[in-house]
């Protein structure tokens, strides 16, 4: 029997909602307000009938390799056995208990109804009233199932009428559904009712009113596993704020108070989703309740915290408006539903539009959901720069992609996605620890962290615990709190309490430290660990891509393997700190011995001959590469194994950075630093490369189309543009030097003298290549970011830190001082005229290849492809919006581009054309 005695149910004073359940006293957030035994109607969906038992609703993994994943992860569905009703062998039971209370209660109605072999799998509602009819026969009077056919809204015939009128498809699909029951049931006779219409009020009234059932612990697989209806519950009314929520305990279900509830206030709870947008939650009440949401939220429409966009719909860029446009038709039916309010009409459509499509794919479940379509609709989302990460559905989809990344068994992208919804997302949703899905999430968090915690993870563990952080703590952290909360909305004594409490106790039988000990050990970490979890950057090349596709999951465990057997036992072995796109470096060291391990994608490649001639320029400052052999990716990429010596020195982020404040000592380190560098690139000056005439041609013709593709992209830049292309036979014309160059000089491939910041070695040459000289400058002054230079830092402290590499307060001091030093040691001893007019050449030749660099996406092997990279428009526009041709004065008194003759230093290479093509 119900434990209903703290609630009534009276008129609801809400218009149009018939009865409400009402307060008999005073609630707390986490009180108990209602208990049912079970649900009157509790039915496992179509899809679960075979493995999810038909009483309590728990389902069984039955895929071996699922089971095997779940079990490794402590999931009660890799424990459960479920076995077949030998009747019928349609549905299934967990136990002896529940098949025979289901037998007792219900199923004895059912089964030979089921059985026949000719007859399909029955829906959930069909079967819900075949056993309700069978039940009625028995007992005509039964009270509670009479309910049902009197409830509202479509309760009263008038009630089934206007659906008629509202939704003619589903009245049609709902008087089918009854018929079928009442044929299947044999047209039963029950006394004192005309028993088909009975049927079909009975059918619609559980269709229109039921509620989802489904597990906390399914949670990461998409939770939903069947429909529950009990008449008294279904009592409480939908808000958008809700002040309670229901508890499903498998098969025992609760309502919970989620706020203050004072004596005589109605009891609301949410039927959908509440942190949609208005017209999305009014939609699904609409199809789905066959009612408009009077709530006070919905009162004021459209300009609650859930309809806010990032930019108005008017600011849709262009790119996304032609997205957009494509997706207009696709979603023609569906645009109103997604209706956002904008000013101009056309933006309305195309917001309605990205949003329609959004949606149709969060609300796929888990199970069926595609992980590329789930990413691809992601990144349109937080690409296109309307949606904040909290804006719907971009959390759903978010809670969408953590499960298929648990499902697919990659725990570190789980765990990476995982602590962005657990500081960034959920809490900002539903402000109360207890919420069943900040339960449920901790519950998966604590999981997946325990899996980065076993053996195969170990380098993944290692990196965490450079940056200060235990999983294994972090692991206790997780499921402390959970333990601290779920008694106030599961309670210990449910199916998921239980799971949580045995977990716990092995731990702690396992561990031999009191939880006080553990519990100040997570108080330690946590600040670590939410700096982590806000320092996951969405970095180049595709702004999300890196974070999303992160492949380092297995890549890692197995890299580390690898590299322990290649250095050997005597090696202390860790993955280095900053870790490069395209490979993954580990060092080994033993007391006098260091060495670094390097697994490469193929794009990321070593070319031994570049790497060869780097030694005779650089000398020592180049490693030795020795090259070791091949591995393999998870996803089967090959892998380049290079081994080389550690050199000494630290990199640029070790001694200088993240160093926003230049006081006098940082900037003498810059300039020391800048000279050295300066050094660096005069003796690549001095060792000029020959390059064929038809090479220089094509890479001529290549720059000029990317200059005009980029022209269209970015118009604000055209004056840079103009004097690009102005420049560009020159840059590649038979007079200008080409020489080796890095290409990715950047924090972390430069390592400097920790005392003096020379230069102490270069590494990663992977990208290296012969070129015209001085494309790789500007990276020295412009990138920021991880892996980029902060050289020129910042004064302004009032501004935020990401925006730093707006500001360049000592970037002209810093670039005199580098000419003044690359000149003397490049020996140049021309005019003052030539030298500008040098200097200029090689900006020009930065400021090209600057725009190539950051201005277009790389396809998957690294190269540059064609398509202008949207998210690095405003990077651009700041480095080269404001960017006044200065020198245009000068090339006039210079009467038009004075080619620079190679006259000085090195004879042997000096203006030689159509020679061939040196390595
Ligand atoms: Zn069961
Ligand atoms: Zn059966
Ligand atoms: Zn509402």
């Amino acid at each position: 029997m119900p434990e209903t005695e703290h609630v009534e149910v009276r008129q609801s004073k809400i218009s149009g909602a018939g009865r409400g359940l009402f307060a008999r006293r005073d609630f707390s957030p986490g009180d108990l307000i209602l208990s049912l035994d079970r649900p009157l109607v509790a039915e496992v969906e179509i899809e679960r009938m075979l493995d999810t038992c038909a009483w309590c609703l728990q389902r069984s993994e039955l895929d071996p390799e699922g089971r095997k994943l779940a079990a490794s992860m402590g999931l009660p569905v890799g424990f459960i056995e479920v076995k077949v009703c030998t009747g019928c062998r349609r549905v299934v039971y967990c136990s002896k208990t529940c098949q025979s209370r289901a037998w007792k209660r219900e199923h004895k109605h059912e089964c030979k109804v089921i059985a026949p072999k000719e007859r399909p799998d029955l829906p959930d509602g069909v079967r819900a009233v075949i056993k309700l009819l069978g039940r009625l026969k028995a007992d005509p009077k039964d009270e509670r199932i009479l309910a049902i056919s009197k409830f509202r809204p479509a309760g009263e015939a008038s009630g089934l009428e206007a659906l008629s009128q509202q939704n003619r498809e589903k009245f049609d699909e709902f008087q089918m559904l009854a018929l079928a029951a009442y044929k299947y049931t044999g047209e039963p006779k029950i006394a004192g009712s005309d028993s088909q219409a009975l049927t079909k009020s009975l059918l619609s009234n559980i269709m229109s009113n039921a509620f989802e059932l489904g597990s906390p612990l399914d949670g990461a697989e998409g939770g939903k596993l069947g429909i529950g209806f009990d008449p008294f519950l279904c009592n409480a009314n939908h808000s958008c704020e809700p002040n309670a929520t229901l508890v499903f305990n498998q098969p025992q279900t609760l309502l919970r108070a989620l706020k203050p509830i004072k004596k005589g206030e109605e009891v609301l709870m949410r039927y959908v989703e509440e942190t949609n947008p208005f017209s999305v939650r009014q939609a699904d009440l609409r199809e789905h309740y066959y009612f408009s949401c009077q709530c006070p939220k919905c009162k004021k429409g459209s300009k609650c915290q859930e309809d806010v966009f990032a930019k108005r719909p008017e600011e849709l860029p262009a790119e996304y408006c032609k997205i957009a446009d494509n997706l207009i038709t696709r979603h023609e039916a569906n645009l109103h539903n997604f209706f956002v309010p904008a000013n101009d009409e056309t933006a309305q459509l195309r917001m309605a539009a990205l949003q329609a499509e959004a949606f149709s794919v969060s609300r796929r479940y888990t199970r069926y959901a595609d992980e590329e379509e789930v990413k691809a609709a992601l990144k349109m989302c937080i690409n296109s720069g309307m949606w904040t990460w909290t804006r719907e559905p971009v959390p759903q989809l978010c809670r969408q992609l953590f499960g298929l990344y648990i499902a697919s068994g990659n725990p570190y992208r789980a765990f990476r996605l995982g602590l962005k919804r657990h500081f960034e997302i959920t809490p900002k949703l539903h402000s109360q620890p207890f919420y069943p899905t900040r339960l449920i999430d901790l519950w998966a968090m604590s999981t997946v962290t325990n899996v980065l915690c076993g053996p195969m993870h170990q380098t993944i563990y290692d990196e965490f615990v450079q940056s200060g952080v235990s999983l294994r703590t972090v692991y206790f952290g997780f499921l402390l709190d959970l333990r601290d909360n779920l008694p106030k909305m599961y309670g210990m004594e449910s199916p998921f309490g239980r799971v949580v409490e045995q977990t716990y106790a092995q731990l702690m039988a396992n561990i031999g430290t009191s939880e006080a000990k553990i519990r100040e050990l997570v108080k330690e970490v946590w600040p670590a660990l939410e700096i982590i979890a806000r320092k996951q950057r969405m970095s180049w090349p595709s702004l999300i891509d890196a974070f999303l596709d992160d492949e380092r999951d297995a890549t890692y465990a197995q890299c580390g393997e690898t590299a322990r057997t290649i250095f050997g036992r005597n090696f202390a072995v860790k993955p280095v700190k900053n870790q490069g796109q395209l490979s993954y470096t580990f060092v080994g060291t033993t007391a006098v011995l260091k060495f670094i391990l390097s697994f490469r994608l193929e794009a990321g490649r070593i070319d031994p001959d570049v790497l060869k001639l780097a030694k005779e320029i650089h000398g020592g400052l180049v490693p030795d590469v020795e090259f070791c052999g091949h591995a393999r990716t998870p996803a089967g990429k090959t892998l380049f194994v290079y081994k080389m010596p550690l050199l000494p020195g630290k990199d640029f982020w070790s001694i200088a950075g993240p160093d926003f404040h230049l006081d006098e000592g940082a900037v003498a380190k810059r300039n020391a630093m800048i000279k050295s560098l300066a050094r660096y690139f005069a003796r690549a000056y001095l060792k000029p490369q020959t390059v064929h005439a038809a090479v220089r041609k094509e890479q001529e013709e290549d720059a000029l189309r990317r200059a005009a593709i980029m022209r269209k992209f970015l118009p604000e830049i055209s004056a840079i543009l103009d004097e690009l292309e102005d420049n560009v036979p020159v840059l590649f014309g038979p007079f200008y030097r080409f020489v080796l160059t890095h290409a990715d000089l950047s924090g972390a491939s430069v390592l400097l003298n920790e005392t003096t910041c020379e230069i102490t070695g270069v590494v990663d040459w992977s990208g290296a290549s012969v070129r015209p000289f001085a494309v790789d400058l500007p990276s020295l002054f412009l990138a920021g970011g991880a892996g980029g230079w902060w050289l020129t830092g910042k004064d302004d402290d009032n501004k935020e830190k990401d925006d730093a590499w707006r500001e360049y307060p000592r970037r002209g001091e810093l670039e005199e001082a580098f000419w003044a030093e690359f000149f003397v040691a490049a020996c140049v001893t021309d005019s003052a005229r030539e030298r500008r007019t040098r200097r200029w050449h090689a900006e020009v030749a930065g400021k090209l290849a600057t725009i190539i660099r950051f201005g277009f996406d790389r396809r998957a092997d690294g190269s540059v492809s064609d398509r202008p990279l949207q998210e690095n428009k405003d990077l651009l526009r700041a480095w080269f919006g404001n960017d006044k041709v200065v020198k245009e004065e000068e090339e006039k008194e210079s009467s038009g581009v004075e080619y620079i003759t190679e006259t000085d230093e090195d004879e042997e290479s000096s203006g030689v054309e159509d020679a061939p093509t040196a390595g």
